[in-house]
C-alpha cells in the first residue's frame, strides 16, 4: 500500500489495525466521540433509518466491533436475529459484555470480512460501519458480502469519505493529520496507529469509485448518500 511517503506491507497493515483496536476496545466510544465530535452517533442512526430493520429478518454486522450497529438494529427490531462479526477478539469481547448488560442475545463470531464463515444466502441484510476501510482485500469482502446475502438482500456500508467541496476537503485533511494522531496519543498512548487511521481515510476510494467496486462485485442498485458534507458516505446495494 503506497501512502506516498512510506510503504506499508499487507502484514504490517493488519498488525497496525489490530494494535489500534486492541489498544482502544474499552475506550472505543470515547475515541469515536472525540474524533467525530459525537457525530458518529447520528451517522449510525441514519444507517439504521435507511436499513428499516424488521423483526423477522436476519442481520449480519461485519467489522461490528463493540456492537454499536447491532444494538441499534436490536432496538429498532426487537427479536431480530443478529450476528456480529469482527476480526478482533478484544472488540467482540467488549461487545459481548455490553450486550449482556443490555440483556441482548446476539451471535458473536470472530471472522475476517474477506473470508466469512457463513453459508451462501444466509442473511437479509449485511451492514459494515467504519470497517471496510481497514480491510486489505476490499473486493474479496464485497464478494463475500454478496455471497452471504439472500436474493433481494441489502448491503449497507458506512465509511469515511471525501468532502464534496475540494478546498474544504484540503482543510479537513490538514485538520485530520494535525489533530487525530494527537488525540490518539493522549487517550490511547498510541500516536502511530492513529496516524495510520488518518492515512487510511485519505487513501480510501472516493464514493463513485467505491460504488463502482460494489457493481464489480455484482451488486445491483449501487448508490450512495453523503453526510456531513462528505465526511462520511452511506453506500447501499442489493443482491438480485
Ligand atoms: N462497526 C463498529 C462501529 O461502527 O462502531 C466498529 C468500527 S471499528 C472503527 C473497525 C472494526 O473493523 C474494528 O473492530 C476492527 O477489528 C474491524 N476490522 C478490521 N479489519 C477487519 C477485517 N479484515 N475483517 C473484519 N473486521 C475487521
Amino acid at each position: 500500500i503506497d501512502f506516498g511517503f512510506r510503504t506499508v506491507a499487507r502484514t504490517e497493515k493488519q498488525g497496525l489495525v489490530r494494535n489500534v483496536f486492541d489498544s482502544v476496545a474499552g475506550r472505543y466510544d470515547l475515541m469515536n466521540d472525540l474524533m467525530s465530535a459525537g457525530t458518529h452517533r447520528l451517522w449510525k442512526d441514519s444507517l439504521i433509518h435507511t436499513l428499516r430493520p424488521h423483526a423477522h429478518e436476519t442481520f449480519l454486522d461485519v467489522a461490528g466491533g463493540t456492537g454499536d450497529i447491532a444494538f441499534r438494529i436490536a432496538n429498532a427490531a426487537p427479536g431480530a436475529q443478529i450476528t456480529v462479526s469482527d476480526i478482533n477478539e478484544a472488540m467482540l469481547a467488549e461487545g459481548r459484555r455490553r450486550a449482556d448488560k443490555r440483556g441482548l442475545d446476539l451471535d458473536w463470531v470472530t471472522a475476517n470480512a474477506e473470508t466469512l464463515p457463513f453459508p451462501d444466502a444466509s442473511f437479509n441484510a449485511y451492514t459494515i460501519a467504519f470497517g471496510i476501510r481497514n480491510v486489505t482485500d476490499r473486493m474479496a469482502a464485497l464478494r463475500e458480502a454478496r455471497r452471504v446475502l439472500k436474493p433481494g438482500g441489502r448491503f449497507l456500508c458506512l465509511e469515511f469519505s471525501q468532502l464534496a467541496i475540494k478546498p474544504l476537503d484540503r482543510l479537513y485533511e490538514r485538520y485530520s493529520f494535525a489533530v487525530i494522531p494527537r488525540i490518539g496519543q493522549m487517550i490511547a498512548g498510541d500516536r502511530e496507529s492513529y496516524q495510520y487511521l488518518v492515512e487510511s481515510i485519505r487513501q480510501f476510494p472516493g464514493p463513485d469509485q467505491f460504488a463502482g467496486m460494489m457493481r464489480d462485485a455484482g451488486f445491483a442498485h449501487a448508490r450512495y448518500r453523503r453526510m456531513t458534507g462528505g465526511v462520511v458516505a452511506l453506500h447501499s446495494g442489493r443482491k438480485l
